[in-house]
């Protein structure tokens, strides 16, 4: 797994490698939107900074640029450049804020958005607390994935 930083406008790219379980830091997330401080934050962690940013990606070793707009040719550009983004089998990391996802036993108590625990496997993130399980989202993602050559 790669550890990436992403740089603003690339929030939904974002919760894409995180549910395909790469640590995926968000500038914005973590209140960098500076470019020097990107670019520290980056160094400083060991990450792959992905950016739209000719001049932020030229700045930093571990930088690449992202030519497309949408999400679709971005996600593309990430595979041709040799990072695996497939949907594991066990939910890992939250897409949300980028934690790490524990099992949920089948008789605990679970919010009203959530299915029943008892007929469903259930995730939960350990640092916000989101639940989550493989419904029409998980989905929509794996399709979108194999779209991707
Ligand atoms: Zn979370």
């Amino acid at each position: 797994m790669t550890r990436f930083l992403l740089d603003t406008m690339l929030g939904r790219l974002a919760t894409y490698l995180r549910m395909c379980g790469h640590d995926t830091g968000y500038a914005l997330d973590q209140g960098v939107e500076a470019d020097g401080r990107i670019i520290k934050t980056a160094r400083e962690a060991g990450r792959v900074l992905l950016t739209r940013d000719r001049d932020l990606a030229d700045r930093y070793e571990g930088g690449f640029l992202l030519e497309s707009r949408d999400l679709h040719g971005q996600l593309q550009e990430v595979v041709d450049a040799g990072y695996a983004l497939e949907l594991p089998e066990t939910p890992e990391r939250c897409g949300v804020c980028n934690g790490s996802l524990g099992t949920i036993p089948p008789d605990s108590r679970t919010p009203s958005y959530a299915p029943s625990p008892d007929e469903t496997d259930l995730w939960q993130c350990g640092d916000c607390g989101q639940f989550f399980w493989k419904g029409s989202h998980w989905d929509n993602v794996a399709k979108r994935l194999e779209e991707i050559g």
